[in-house]
């Protein structure tokens, strides 16, 4: 357990995939804890999280509040066993927690990722394989109810000050970060990391990638002095972050219309232009989904035209 700001130590604990841990935050309140984020739902994960409780003579009793910046694994995987073992109270984004319930429980994909992968064109076996990929992932889903469902601007008293919760939509629609006025920190979930940029996600009915950087440029006013992010080391510097960020995103969309020029037109053929075949079916899911983000990102900003034609969308330079 690292001090990474006052009153706030990072955990970092094993993710079983590549992006190989995510850090979980305690906040000091007044009396007892804040935890931000609950790992993923593995016995390993777990084992981390206690043994780092208790080498700091936390018990489970003493965290008060359980905050979940969004609802994908490695954040929400262990949250309904602490809440069980703490008797803490939830917070977390009303839309998260709807998206979560729609995934637990289900054994399949939303059903908005199976419509997204035919609209992108995959091929049926890749969709498949898509699927299949997912199955132990979908199982540490698990359906929970915020003690108090945020939407953003509400203000918790914490040792020494307050956290303000901001919505920062695009990484997921209920995506929150927490702002520390007094001591310039902010803890940022997925939506800053260190040194990768978060995956952007396509959601039905949504441009994504504009809440994205519409969530980015919001930040860049407040007097940020640590970003601490799920993924990664504290780092100071969000105005410079966010200008790469952006520019990352304007160089992608730039690539993918001249992989459109050049003839691929559905979202499957530019993934396979891009990246030339070499994602396993995991990987490939996260690519097409934010490939059809910066596409519908772009036919929104009438720099491309979309066919109706279904099932898959056929793309052109507009
Ligand atoms: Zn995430
Ligand atoms: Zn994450």
């Amino acid at each position: 357990m690292d001090k990474v700001a006052p009153g706030v130590y990072r955990i970092n604990l094993p993710l079983p995939w590549e992006l190989d841990t995510v850090n979980v935050h305690l906040v000091e309140l007044e009396d007892g804890f804040l935890l931000v984020d609950a790992g993923f739902g593995t016995d390993a994960c777990f084992g981390a999280l206690e043994a780092s409780l208790l080498g700091s003579r936390i018990g489970w009793n003493d965290i008060r509040k359980l905050c979940i910046t969004h609802m994908h694994p490695d954040h929400v995987g262990l949250a309904a066993h602490i809440l069980e073992l703490s008797g803490a109270d939830l917070l977390m984004h009303a839309d998260e927690a709807e998206y979560l319930a729609q995934s637990a429980n289900t054994g399949r994909n939303m059903a908005f990722f199976d419509k997204a992968l035919a609209a992108a064109g995959t091929p049926a076996e890749l969709q498949d394989r898509v699927h299949k990929s997912f199955t132990q992932i979908r199982n540490t889903f698990k359906v929970l109810r915020p003690a108090w469902p945020l939407r953003g601007g509400e203000k918790m008293p914490v040792a020494g000050g307050t956290l303000e919760f901001v919505w920062t939509p695009g990484h997921s629609p209920g995506h929150m970060c927490l702002y520390s006025p007094e001591h310039g920190y902010l803890i940022s979930g997925d939506h800053i990391l260190e040194d990768i940029t978060p995956n952007i996600t396509w959601h039905p009915e949504r441009d994504t990638l504009a809440d994205y950087l519409g969530s980015l440029e919001m930040l860049i006013p407040y007097p940020i002095r640590t970003v601490l992010p799920s993924h990664g080391n504290p780092f100071e510097g969000h105005g410079e972050w966010i200008r790469a960020t952006h520019q990352h995103h304007a160089e992608r969309c730039d690539r993918i219309l001249q992989s459109i020029g050049q003839g691929s037109d559905t979202a499957h053929a530019i993934v396979l232009d891009m990246w030339q075949g070499k994602l396993s079916a995991f990987h490939y899911h996260f690519a097409v989904l934010e490939i059809l983000a910066h596409l519908e990102f772009m036919r929104r900003k009438g720099r491309l035209a979309a066919s109706s034609g279904e099932p898959a969308i056929r793309w052109t330079a507009a």
